[in-house]
């Protein structure tokens, strides 16, 4: 039932989905809050007893600041909130709830996010307890690039709906620029929650406040004062070291944030995709107000394909093996088959083909800004930010392939250049409060940056735990990034160990897991002593073999079985003390 209905006559049908319904709802009473406040007609807050359960599972930290966006919303409407993480909620607390929002994102190939697994655990096991008093919705953030699209959010969803609960909205999923469906689900979910209450206005202040922060939609111009080569002549990678300057911004970050960067598509390859499209650069496509040139420098994503792209390519193009793969929907085939291959090689699948530029466009994405963890303290370096990116560049016989971000930085903004950005915070991944507790950080590649920043913030906070660095890279000599930073922190004890594994300068392969495992006892009573133990860097592999050997190791130190070392882990995830900033 929709709230038209009761003006409209009773057998009348709206011409929306109920998607586009739920977004209506919300865009209006976003639009009534607006003029609202507008005219300064701030009601009385309204003490209602409704409260709100705001849960959320988060990776990088996305979907903790919709839950405080919409605590904020709710509690401006005379609501209570309660937020918590996913994991924080035992089964035997959630059966009493009422009104629960859930924000999720999907980590990986379909998983539940790191704080959102333990909890996924107990709700889908036979034991989960009925929840026929929840009114519940579920907004899932993902990304369209993967398989698994809101995987986490779907199973929630769907899960919750089993036991009992009432979904008093549609979940909605969101691609990677989520923050306007977002929004709008806030509007729409939060009057479900106490259908007779009429809502106040937004805080006219608090609306200010958010409408003057840099944000992804109004980027900061920041200029990049500095930047350096940090990996060696011989290195297979180019890790370059970025400093930039904060200005006038006002802006203000913590360690284990991220910082996002707007970039522009490499000017190469529009060329090339403009030639292809046999139009001009100055070509204004229909439903648009910028030429075509513009368009695909500035906003659109050009080097990874849409799945839609390819399915569109599939249809016209005529290449047998793409046209079985998708028949057959084997997604492993198709991975292999991609591999390497941008937007400009699907489009040459069949150069006989021509493609109508509107067309075209309709296929792609938007471009996306892309999210690198800060390698600086603020309270050490005071006013900029640091970051610490490996330039992703490919070849084969045929072309030379630029990744978007890192080489838009790289070699296409000299120092002084100005380029856009704003903070992703992510509130998962800090350095304990108490400054006595000992942490253990394993960060290979560029998997280091969050960790430079925390040693920095240890030291100028004096803070007197330990700190154990586990850091490794291809070789020594060319990739030992920060070498004599790091040196200069152990001299002065604020690096308490370092242990480094050069994959690469010897026969076997030396990875940061094979350091963990060699000082097993140590590490073992670190954790066992209340130490934190962070992992930053590739998600697919290292974050994986990592877990496994930490696994082993307490089965080993504590003598137990397999599963007891995951009860165990398991308790160090609910503890907070297992925390991962890795994809
Ligand atoms: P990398 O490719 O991860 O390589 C660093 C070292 O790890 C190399 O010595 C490599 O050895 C080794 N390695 C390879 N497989 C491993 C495994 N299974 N277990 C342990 N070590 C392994 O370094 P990078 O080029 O700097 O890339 C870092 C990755 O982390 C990227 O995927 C990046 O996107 C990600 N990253 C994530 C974050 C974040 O989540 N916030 C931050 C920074 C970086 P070999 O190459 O010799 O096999």
């Amino acid at each position: 039932m929709n709230k038209y209905n009761k003006i409209l006559p009773k057998n009348y049908k709206t011409p929306f989905s109920f998607d586009q319904e739920s977004w209506m709802e919300g865009f209006i009473t976003g639009l009534k809050h607006q003029s609202n406040s507008i005219n300064n007609n701030i009601k009385e807050k309204n003490d209602s007893e409704t409260l709100i359960n705001i849960l959320f599972g988060t990776q990088t930290g996305n979907s903790e600041s919709v839950a405080e966006d919409l605590s904020n919303f709710a509690l401006s409407n005379g609501f209570k909130t309660q937020i918590n993480a996913l994991d924080d909620i035992e089964m035997n607390n959630l059966s009493k709830m009422i009104n629960v929002a859930i924000i999720t994102s999907t980590y990986g190939e379909g998983e539940m996010p790191d704080n959102a697994q333990l909890f996924w655990n107990a709700l889908s096991s036979n034991t989960a307890p009925q929840l026929n008093n929840m009114n519940y919705s579920v907004l899932a953030l993902g990304d369209t690039g993967y398989e698994e699209f809101c995987h986490a959010g779907k199973l929630l969803d769907t899960r919750l709906e089993q036991l009992g609960a009432k979904r008093i909205i549609k979940r909605i999923d969101c691609d990677v620029d989520f923050e306007e469906l977002a929004e709008n689900w806030i509007n729409s979910v939060v009057p479900k929650f106490n259908p007779d209450k009429k809502l106040d206005a937004v805080n006219k202040d608090k609306t200010e406040s958010i409408v003057k922060s840099w944000s992804r939609k109004n980027p900061y111009e920041a200029i990049i004062s500095y930047n350096t080569l940090l990996s060696g002549p011989n290195s297979n990678k180019e890790i370059i070291h970025y400093e930039i300057d904060l200005g006038d911004s006002g802006l203000k970050y913590e360690v284990g944030d991220s910082l996002s960067i707007i970039p522009r598509n490499k000017q190469l390859l529009v060329d090339q995709i403009i030639e292809r499209l046999h139009t001009s650069k100055d070509f204004i496509p229909s439903g648009y107000e910028i030429d075509i040139e513009n368009l695909l420098k500035f906003k659109f994503e050009i080097l990874t394909p849409t799945k839609r792209l390819i399915e569109y390519v599939e249809k016209i193009a005529e290449d047998s093996e793409l046209s079985l793969i998708l028949e057959k929907k084997d997604s492993k085939a198709l991975d292999d088959f991609k591999w390497g291959m941008d937007v400009l090689d699907f489009m040459n699948l069949n150069p006989k083909v021509d493609f109508i530029v509107e067309k075209f466009l309709d296929l792609l994405k938007p471009l996306q800004h892309r999210t690198y963890s800060i390698s600086s303290s603020i309270n050490k370096f005071d006013n900029k930010v640091h970051l610490t990116i490996s330039s992703v560049r490919w070849k084969n016989k045929k072309r030379d392939y630029n990744g978007v971000c890192s080489t838009y930085l790289a070699d296409d903004c000299n120092e002084n250049e100005k380029i856009k950005i704003f903070f992703t915070p992510n509130k998962s991944f800090r350095l304990p409060e108490d400054k006595d507790k000992d942490i253990i950080m394993i960060g290979p590649g560029t998997g280091i940056a969050p960790f430079r920043a925390f040693l920095q913030e240890r030291e100028v906070t004096k803070s007197s735990g330990k700190n154990w660095l586990f850091f490794g890279d291809q070789t020594r000599d060319n990739d030992f990034i920060y070498q004599d930073e790091l040196k200069d922190m152990l001299n002065k004890n604020i690096l308490t160990k370092l242990d480094l594994a050069f994959s690469r300068d010897q026969k076997e392969k030396l990875y940061v897991q094979h350091k963990i495992y060699e000082n097993k006892k140590e590490f073992f009573s670190w954790i066992e002593n209340g130490s934190i133990i962070y992992i930053c860097g590739d998600a697919t592999k290292m974050a994986k073999d990592v877990e496994d050997i930490i696994l082993k190791i307490i089965s080993e130190e504590k003598n137990c079985s397999f599963n007891d070392s995951i009860d165990y882990l398991n308790k160090l995830k609910k503890e907070k003390r297992y925390l991962r900033d890795v994809y």
